[in-house]
C-alpha cells in the first residue's frame, strides 16, 4: 500500500470513528434524558404509592379497630381523627339525625379532635344539636345526599348558614379565613340500605382531585362497614345468656328467667329456691397470686355449680366473683341441701398454688321468704352476707321477711271476723273456720279454703278454688300496672274479703230467680259498703286494713260512672277497685246464677270486650285477657 493509500485508509478509519463518536454521544443524550424522565416517573410513582401507603395505614387503623368491640362512637371518632392531619384536612365531623319530639334534629355523631368545634361554639354561641337536620337548600347537595352520592363545594358559608340559618355572615367568613378552611366535601353514609347520616370533611385545598374523591367514597364505604359490624356486635352482645369466662349463664338470663319462674310458681302455687354464693377472700387470692389465678378460682366455683345442678336449675355468674342458682321447684328444706352440697365441693377443691377456696352461701325460697322477686333476692344476699359475718365457708337460709306477711293480716281479720260475730255464719262453722286458720304450719291454700267456705255460706254456686285464682290473677294485673309490692299485698287481702259484705244480705235476696226489683236492686247496692263499713271498719286496728276499707268500698264503681255506690269514674276509681271489679264480673260470669246458666271462658271475654269503656278501661280489660288467655290456660 502507498502512502497516499495508507493515509486515505487512515482517513476513512477516523471518519468512521468520528461518526461512532457523533451517533455515539446521540445515543447517550437519549438515554441521560429517558433516564431522567423514569427518576421523574418513579418520583412521582413513589409519591402516590407513599399516599396509597398512608391511605392503607387509615383503612387498616379503622379495621383495626372494627375487630375490637369498642362503642360506635369510640369507632367512628377514632375514623374522623384519622382522617385529619395526615390527609391535610382540617376539621371532619359526621351528623346524623336525632328525633326529638317526631323531628329530626343534628346530632353529632363523631368530631375529630381539633378544638374547632369548641372555637365555633365559643363564638357563635350555639350548639349544633339545638338545630333540627335539613340538608341546606342547596339541591345539588340535596339530590347529593338522596342518591348518595359525593358533593364537594368551596362555598362553606352556604352549607354552615344552611344548618344553622340565624348566624352572622360576615363573622362566619371571618372565622372561616382564620381557620383557613377553603372547601368541604360531603359524602352521605348508608347503613343496611338507610341513609344513616353524613361524614363533612373540610379541607385547606379548595379544589378536590378525582382521586381524592375515590379515596373519601373508599373511606365512607369503610364507615358504613363500622356502623354496621357495630350494631352486630351489639345485637350479638345483647343476645348473649353466657358468661364467656366461666360459661355460666349472664345475669340478663338470670332476671329474665327468674321473672318467668316467678309467674310459673305463683301460677302453680309451687317453690323455687335461690341459692346466692360468694367467693371468700378472692382479694387476697389476686393479691398474693395474680389476677390470674383469681380468675381459675373463678372458673373452679363455676365447674361445681355445672356439676351439681339438675338439667332444669339455672346457674348464673352474676358478675365478679358472685354467682346465684335457681332450683325450680325446690323449698327450703332441699335448697339447703342442695347448697350445703355446693359448699362442700367447693371446699374439697384443691388448685395449683392457691391450694383450698371457699364460698359463702344464702338460700332464699319463692313464697315461702317473700312472694316478691326483689325482697327475694335482697333476702338472698342478706343471707350469704350472714355466712360472711360469722365466718365464711357457710351455708346460712334466710329469716323470714320482717313485715308482717299479707297472709298474717288476712288471717288476723278473719279471725276477728269469725269470733267476734259480725257477720251470720254458723257457730259451729265459724269455730271450725277459726281452728283452721289458726294452725300452725298455715299455708296460702289453707286460707284460701277458709276464704271459699265462707263465699259457700251465702253463695251456693261458688266454684272451690276460684279465690285462690282471683288472687293469682289480680296479683299479674296488677304487676303488668306496675303497682309496689305493699299495693299488690293489700290487694290480695281486699281480694279476700271484698264480698264479705254479702254475708248480711237477705239470703232470699242472692237466691231470687225472678227479676230483681228496683228495691232488691238498691238492697244489693248496698254489699259494698256494709263490708267496708260495718264489717271492716270495727276492725281497722289490725295495721293495714284502713287501707284496704276504701278499695273494697269502690269495687263497684264503674269506669264511665255509672257504677255504685258513690258514682265515681276512671282514674278516680283506685286501680285496685278497677282489677277487683273485673276480675269479681269474670268470674261470676263463669258461674251459675238463678236466674241464668254459668257461661264458657270465651262467652265471658266477649262480655268484658263489650263493657271496655263502661265498666272498664280498655286498658285493663286488654291487660286482663292477655292474662286470662296465656297465663292461665
Ligand atoms: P369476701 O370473702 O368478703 O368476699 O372477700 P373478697 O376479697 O372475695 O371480696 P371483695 O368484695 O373485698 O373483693 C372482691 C375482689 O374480686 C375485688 C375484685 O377486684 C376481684 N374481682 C372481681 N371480679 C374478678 C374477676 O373476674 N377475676 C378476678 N381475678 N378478680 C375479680
Ligand atoms: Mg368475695
Amino acid at each position: 500500500m502507498g502512502f497516499f493509500d495508507s493515509l486515505k485508509n487512515f482517513k476513512s478509519q477516523l471518519d468512521a470513528v468520528d461518526s461512532s463518536v457523533y451517533y455515539g454521544s446521540k445515543t447517550l443524550l437519549e438515554v441521560y434524558e429517558r433516564n431522567a424522565k423514569l427518576e421523574a416517573e418513579i418520583e412521582q410513582r413513589t409519591k402516590e404509592l407513599d399516599r396509597a401507603n398512608k391511605q392503607m395505614l387509615t383503612l387498616q387503623h379503622i379495621w383495626n379497630m372494627m375487630n375490637s368491640s369498642e362503642p360506635l362512637s369510640n369507632v367512628l371518632n377514632a375514623i374522623v381523627n384519622s382522617l385529619q392531619g395526615e390527609l391535610g384536612y382540617i376539621y371532619s365531623f359526621i351528623i346524623k339525625p336525632q328525633i326529638k319530639n317526631n323531628e329530626s334534629y343534628i346530632q353529632v355523631a363523631a368530631s375529630s379532635r381539633q378544638d374547632f368545634s369548641e372555637k365555633f361554639a365559643k363564638l357563635f354561641h350555639c350548639k349544633l344539636s339545638d338545630y333540627k337536620l335539613v340538608y341546606p337548600g342547596i339541591e345539588a347537595l340535596k339530590n347529593a345526599v338522596i342518591n348518595n352520592t359525593i358533593y364537594q363545594s368551596s362555598n362553606i358559608t352556604e352549607l354552615i348558614t344552611g344548618f344553622i340559618p340565624d348566624l352572622d355572615k360576615e363573622r362566619l367568613e371571618k372565622f372561616l379565613q382564620e381557620t383557613e378552611m377553603k372547601s368541604y366535601i360531603l359524602v352521605p353514609l348508608m347503613s343496611k340500605d338507610i341513609h344513616f347520616g353524613s361524614l363533612i370533611v373540610f379541607s385547606s385545598r379548595e379544589k378536590v382531585s378525582g382521586n381524592e374523591l375515590n379515596f373519601l367514597s373508599l373511606f365512607a364505604k369503610q364507615i358504613e362497614l363500622a356502623i354496621t359490624i357495630a350494631d352486630l356486635f351489639q345485637a350479638v352482645k345483647e343476645q348473649a345468656v353466657t358468661d364467656s369466662m366461666t360459661g355460666l349463664f349472664n345475669r340478663r338470663y338470670f332476671e329474665e328467667f327468674i321473672k318467668k319462674e316467678a309467674i310459673r310458681a305463683e301460677r302453680q302455687n309451687q317453690h323455687f329456691t335461690v341459692i346466692g354464693l360468694d367467693l371468700d377472700h378472692l382479694k387476697q387470692i389476686n393479691d398474693v397470686y395474680g389476677h390470674n389465678y383469681g380468675d381459675i378460682a373463678i372458673k373452679a366455683i363455676a365447674e361445681v355449680l355445672k356439676s351439681n345442678a339438675r338439667s332444669i336449675d339455672i346457674a348464673a355468674r352474676m358478675g365478679g366473683e358472685e354467682f346465684n342458682l335457681i332450683l325450680p321447684g325446690i323449698d327450703s328444706a332441699g335448697g339447703l341441701v342442695a347448697a350445703e352440697r355446693i359448699r362442700k365441693a367447693i371446699e374439697g377443691i384443691e388448685l395449683e398454688k392457691i391450694g383450698h377456696i371457699t364460698a359463702s352461701v344464702g338460700v332464699a325460697t319463692y313464697l315461702e321468704h317473700s312472694d316478691d322477686l326483689d325482697e327475694l333476692l335482697e333476702l338472698t344476699d342478706q343471707a350469704m352476707y350472714e355466712s360472711k359475718r360469722k365466718g365464711r365457708n357457710r351455708v346460712t337460709l334466710a329469716k323470714q321477711s320482717k313485715e308482717t306477711s299479707w297472709q298474717d293480716i288476712a288471717i288476723k281479720t278473719y279471725i276477728d271476723i269469725l269470733t267476734k260475730h259480725r257477720i251470720p255464719v254458723e257457730e259451729t262453722t265459724a269455730k271450725l273456720l277459726t281452728m283452721k286458720l289458726k294452725e300452725m304450719n298455715f299455708s296460702n291454700d289453707k286460707l284460701y279454703q277458709v276464704a271459699d267456705a265462707l263465699v259457700s255460706t251465702y253463695n251456693p254456686d261458688h266454684n272451690d278454688g276460684s279465690i285462690k285464682h282471683k288472687v293469682q290473677l289480680a296479683t299479674l294485673l296488677a304487676k303488668r300496672f306496675d303497682l309496689p309490692k305493699e299495693q299488690i299485698d293489700k290487694l290480695k287481702i281486699a281480694v279476700l274479703l271484698y264480698d264479705i259484705g254479702n254475708t248480711m244480705l237477705p239470703k232470699n235476696l242472692l237466691n231470687k230467680t225472678e227479676p230483681l226489683s228496683d228495691e232488691d236492686k238498691e238492697s244489693i247496692k248496698q254489699h259494698p259498703i256494709i263490708a267496708a263499713r260495718e264489717i271492716l271498719k270495727p276492725i281497722s286496728k289490725v295495721p293495714d286494713i284502713t287501707d284496704i276499707i276504701p278499695i273494697i268500698e269502690k269495687h263497684h264503681e264503674n269506669w264511665n260512672g255509672s257504677g255504685y255506690p258513690n258514682h265515681i269514674a276512671g282514674d278516680d276509681i283506685p286501680i285496685e277497685s278497677q282489677i277487683i271489679l273485673i276480675i269479681d264480673s269474670y268470674f261470676a260470669l263463669l258461674e251459675n246464677r238463678p236466674y241464668r246458666d254459668a257461661k264458657t271462658k270465651d262467652a265471658a271475654l266477649k262480655i268484658i270486650i263489650s263493657e271496655i269503656n263502661s265498666k272498664w278501661s280498655e286498658k285493663l280489660a286488654h291487660e286482663f285477657i292477655s292474662i286470662v288467655k296465656n297465663d292461665l290456660d
